[in-house]
């Protein structure tokens, strides 16, 4: 969204009763609090809800840094004298006007798309079709009630040429409300479902009330199966032939009919719409098809589960089935249970052989199923996406394993063990280890975990796209200058270790008019990074006394080596170092902060000194040095491949780059398409190397290329296909990080972006 309203004019749309006042210009607009990434220039809608009202929601909204709000005039709240308030009627209708108001702005044709059926994939397949010839906006994903209209509408912007905006209704009276807001120029009439399809006289009622959003309309499109209708319709529309398309099940012709035409009206020639229409995805919505475990096919959508996708997922799934077991496997949130009937309704109109209904933190039996094509559905907030991962055939392809149980796990051990009070932050720089922080750190949510540390600014603008919401602090450890703008926006916390580096952030935050902002200070105890030496903290406080802008969030040091028994008299004289700042800033600093020195090793050896706070990293995906403790973590991280092809080598030939293996003996060897390029390190080369098939240890023979390696199988019964493990219960992380002649750390980072990361949940 790229608004950009006052609030003065915002007060007149809505004809709202204003209390408060900001020099604020509203950029964008949010209604659920766990959604806000962005609180400067954002206005809040207390909508209200199934079950709660809205206001309960902007008390959060306010607490994340919203600043505006509209919320109805009866309700009760706390005004708080820093915020904006918008009295109105009706919260849902102020956003309304707002959309309405906004649409009006502009002046390129606004198409409605309606029916019962198709509205999001026609829209999609309008948009694979002109994309390249016009600048397009359309509603987002399958936004298309009421509140959904009005936030499409708001994505209109004057650098687009035609808008397509979706419509759906449940009740009649609401079509009327959505033609006021999209006041559309032309209209599209995709179909009707399929039960209404042979009985079309008496559904003439049912047609007049969707109707309602075409009345102005210049031009309307409808499928052939409307041609009965002809003189009975009021406005101007036209009945479109249809087009088979022996690549779409025969109940698409309507739908490819009026794309075709509609395509004729743009002035598209036939040759370019010929061409285009044949380039259709045959599945124009979000749905993947690929090969299951136990011979399965798997139809995944685990992004929506409106009734409209669920009804195209499933005339997918028969499509593909002939002769072969239907199985829907749909997973349901505690959000979403009372769906279920209607779900279930629909399914059963289609007649699978089974359906499971999987709720909310619960497992697909994969085991149990065989030869069948599987539909997985699911709303995008049951992150079923890992449960559809765990049905996946590993075929020709490398993976990382993530189980995030075993993290969990890792864990708890450490919450058990800690002293009360004392917090873990999460350290999740470089993609959380190269695990992936998008998934890991709302793993870590869940366990508790409120506080994340990463390097870059744009690593913590990532953890705040991936849902982690204000709420949770995200300490940035390198901030770089040109970043505080970002870091303000984003609400990160910036670890500052110079005066320079201090007075450019109280500097930026100066601009902004923005006081009492959270920062942490490092001090360099010995390790000779990042950091203040302790002689600063005076200065140091005496600036932070005398500028309002910053407040200490965090006082922290790092320990050079702290997992190594020969260097604890070295560790200890930093944790004294470091006791005695922190002790300074109890006594002279007129605020409260956290504290915090000790990392994954460090507080398994060191638990008196955790303060209120501990740094985990590497432990948390269960690696340590400690050997007394090694029992109690869990691998976290596992890096499986799989053999492309198999040969014979016979004795006295040669493999690989620069010859430089000579087969002593025939031998067969297995090829695995895992390389350096993926962070298998060319010193693995010759021997120095190896994975485990079956559990046999393979070593590897000739260099390691960038995209493959060869090894040894001669005493293995391997086939293609077969799983090879190159990190996993057979050879540690620790025992291929020492014969790569390094860290696990580096092991883990060096794993290339390119290969596709799995997570697990048990
Ligand atoms: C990376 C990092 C940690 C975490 O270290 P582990 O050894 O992985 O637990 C802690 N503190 C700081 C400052 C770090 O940069």
């Amino acid at each position: 969204m790229r608004l950009n309203y006052s609030i003065g004019q915002c007060a007149e749309v809505f004809e709202a009763e204003i209390r408060g006042s900001l020099p604020e210009i509203i950029t964008h607009v949010y209604f659920d609090s766990r959604k806000i990434q962005q609180v400067k220039g954002a206005l809040f809608f207390a909508l209200k809800g199934h079950l709660r009202s809205g206001n309960e929601f902007m008390e959060q909204a306010y607490q994340q840094g919203i600043r505006m709000f509209v919320l109805a005039k009866n309700a009760t709240v706390t005004f708080h004298p820093d915020a904006v308030y918008f009295l109105v009627e009706d919260t849902l209708a102020a956003l309304q006007k707002l959309a309405a108001y906004h649409r009006k702005r502009f002046t390129y044709p606004v198409v409605a798309i309606t029916g019962s059926v198709g509205k999001t994939t026609f829209k999609e397949w309008i948009f694979h079709c002109i994309s390249d010839k016009f600048k397009v906006v359309r509603s987002p994903k399958s936004f298309n009630s009421q509140i959904g209209v009005a936030l499409s509408l708001l994505e209109m912007h004057e650098n687009a040429s035609i808008a397509f905006i979706e419509a759906g209704i449940s009740k009649p009276e609401e079509m009327k409300i959505l033609r006021d807001m999209i006041s559309p120029d032309y209209g599209i009439f995709t179909a009707f479902g399929k039960a209404h399809r042979e009985n079309f006289a008496n559904i003439e009622e049912h047609l007049l009330e969707k109707w309602v959003l075409f009345r102005e309309c210049r031009l309307v499109f409808v499928p052939h199966t409307f041609a009965d209708l002809e003189n009975r319709l009021p406005g101007n529309f036209q009945v479109c032939p249809s087009y088979e398309d022996h690549r779409f099940p025969a109940g698409y012709s309507g739908m490819l009919g009026v794309l075709k035409t509609f395509l004729a009206y743009l002035q598209l020639n036939p040759s370019e719409i010929k061409k285009r229409i044949d380039s259709l995805p045959t599945l124009a919505l979000r749905m993947e098809v690929f090969e299951g475990i136990n011979q399965n096919t798997i139809i995944n959508d685990t992004y929506n589960l409106d009734l409209d996708a669920l009804g195209e997922a499933l005339i997918y799934q028969r499509q593909l089935a002939p002769g072969k077991k239907r199985i829907v496997v749909i997973g349901l949130s505690e959000k979403h249970v009372h769906e279920r009937f209607e779900i279930e309704r629909l399914i059963q109109s289609f007649d699978p052989d089974e359906f499971h209904f999987i709720p909310e933190g619960k497992s697909i039996p994969w085991e149990n199923f065989h030869d069948s094509i599987v539909l997985v559905k699911a709303h995008r907030d049951c992150a079923f996406e890992y449960e559809v991962a765990r049905g996946k055939a590993l075929k020709h392809r490398t993976v990382i394993e993530i189980n995030l149980s075993a993290v969990k796990r890792n864990i708890a051990f450490y919450q058990s063990r800690l002293p009360k009070g004392v917090n873990i932050l999460a350290m999740v720089k470089a993609s959380s280890y190269g695990s992936g922080a998008d998934k890991v750190a709302p793993a870590l949510q869940q366990s508790g975990i409120r506080n994340f540390g990463v390097a870059f600014a744009d690593e913590g603008v990532e953890l705040r796209k991936a849902g982690i919401g204000i709420a949770s602090s995200i300490v940035v450890m390198n901030p770089d200058p040109e970043h505080s703008d970002l870091i303000i926006e984003y609400r990160l916390e910036p670890a500052i270790y110079s005066f320079e580096q201090l007075d450019e952030f109280i500097t930026a935050l100066i601009h902004k008019q923005i006081s009492n902002y959270p920062v942490h200070l490092k001090f360099d105890t010995g390790m000779h990074r990042l950091g203040f030496s302790p002689k600063d903290k005076e200065r140091l406080l005496a600036i932070i006394h005398s500028q309002p802008e910053v407040k200490i969030q965090g006082i922290y040091s790092h320990l050079a080596d702290a997992d190594n028994p020969v260097h604890s008299e070295f560790t200890v004289k930093q944790l004294e170092m470091f006791e005695s700042i922190v002790s300074y800033f109890r006594s002279n600093y007129s605020g409260t902060f956290l504290a915090h020195v000790l990392n994954s090793e460090g507080s398994l050896r060191y638990p008196e000194h955790c303060y209120d706070m501990i740094r985990l990293g590497i432990s948390m995906y269960g690696y340590t040095e400690n050997k007394e403790l090694r029992p109690f973590f869990e691998p976290g991280v596992s890096w499986y491949s799989s053999i492309s092809q198999i040969k014979p080598v016979p004795k006295g030939d040669f493999i690989g780059y620069g010859c430089a293996y000579e087969a002593a003996e025939d031998m067969m060897i297995a090829i695995v398409p895992v390389g350096y390029a993926d962070g298998f390190r060319r010193n693995l080369s010759n021997g120095q190397g190896a994975v485990c098939i079956h559990g046999i240890k393979c070593p590897v023979v000739g260099r390691v290329c960038m995209d493959m390696i060869m090894v040894d199988i001669s005493s293995v019964n391997a086939k293609i296909n077969d799983l090879v493990e190159i990190i996993g219960q057979n050879q540690t992380m620790e025992a291929f990080a020492k014969a790569m002649g390094t860290i696990p750390y580096e092991v883990m980072t060096s794993l290339s972006k390119r290969m596709h990361r799995v997570y697990v949940e048990e």
